[in-house]
């Protein structure tokens, strides 16, 4: 099974491959990027890129269903992204989504731990964006009922860890320590170890339980953003602008595609920045800074999740591009 799971993961992110991020930055600073990175250098790989209810979707009948239940290679895990630091050995999670069991699995493959016990911390820190299912329930797989985890390092705003705390399943995992919960706030950087840091931004969205972080990875060489979920840009008390030219590489919400995607249901119900929006709003950037445009987090119903449609077509026309389960950033 696991050795299926890594086939599809090779074949979809081409790990064989030092460095994957901006496939369509011009060849000459792609290569200068690869340059960068040694087997030394911190990286970060996105483990999934799915929107929090993945591809396929549970009952989906949209055409990228029907395709990756046809294809598994079409399939998406649920969007989280792994950090790893390959000369302390350590590696963190951002988000713990319904497809974490497979995500320790691929984890295990590009960033084995050490087995100094029979059940070694799956991760050096978890953190947690928000409290929508996507984004936190694969935390239930840390119980007594599963893995049984020993005080995981979880990362939470104050917000999300009261949710974690005083609301079940999740306060056995605090009771029973399954989970140690830390918090975090909003633009203060939290060292994950000497080379390495990571910052949250609070984002407007819709914070039922908790409100929301994207974060900014940084390492010694790139900063990269993960921002999966945001209502919409002009909500935000920031220029996302201001945040693109801040990284290196920015992985940004692109839930929908357009607005026609859910016949039936109320798109303002779960407000995004569509990733026509987006294009509009990014097309008068400079080359370089749409080229750190990635976008992630697709629904099922997202056109553009399928390779050669038009939509695809039409992000990847104007310097950006949808990211691919597997690939890997150097940090
Ligand atoms: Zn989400
Ligand atoms: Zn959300």
């Amino acid at each position: 099974m696991l050795r299926r799971i890594r086939d599809r993961f090779v074949a979809i992110a081409g790990f064989a491959s030092v460095v994957t991020v901006g496939a369509l930055i011009p060849v000459r600073e792609a290569r200068s990027a690869e340059q960068k990175s040694d087997a030394t250098s911190p990286f970060a790989v996105v483990l999934g890129t799915a929107q929090d209810g993945g591809l396929p979707q549970i009952g989906g009948r949209a055409p990228e269903d029907e395709a990756a239940r046809r294809d598994p290679k079409r399939g998406r895990l649920v969007a989280s992204l792994l950090v790893v630091d390959p000369v302390s050995k350590e590696r963190f999670l951002i988000d713990a989504t319904p497809d974490l069991p497979r995500q320790v699995d691929l984890a295990d493959e590009v960033a084995p731990r050490s087995p100094s016990s029979a059940r070694p911390p799956l991760f050096d820190a978890i953190a947690l964006t928000h409290a929508h299912v996507g984004h936190y329930a694969g935390l239930i797989h840390l119980g007594r009922e599963a893995y049984g985890a020993a005080g995981q390092r979880v990362l939470a705003s104050d917000r999300m860890a009261r949710f974690l705390e005083t609301n079940g399943p999740w306060d056995l995992l605090v009771k029973a320590k399954h989970v140690a919960i830390e918090r975090i706030v909003p633009d203060a950087a939290v060292k994950l170890n000497a080379r390495l840091t990571l910052t949250p931004i609070a984002v407007p969205h819709r914070d039922e339980y908790s409100d929301t972080f994207g974060f900014i990875v940084a390492g010694p060489a790139r900063k990269l953003l993960w921002l999966p979920d945001i209502d919409k840009w002009e909500k935000w008390d920031r220029r996302v602008e201001d945040v693109i030219a801040s990284v290196d590489v920015a992985y940004v919400d692109g839930t929908f595609f357009d607005g026609d995607e859910l016949p039936g249901r109320a798109m303002s119900e779960v407000p995004h920045p569509f990733i026509t929006e987006s294009m509009a709003r990014f097309t008068s950037l400079p080359a370089r800074e749409r080229s750190k445009i990635v976008f992630v987090h697709l629904n099922h119903t997202n056109a553009a999740a399928a390779p050669d449609s038009k939509a695809r077509r039409a992000v990847e026309r104007v310097g950006m591009r949808i990211a691919r389960d597997g690939e890997r950033a150097g940090l």
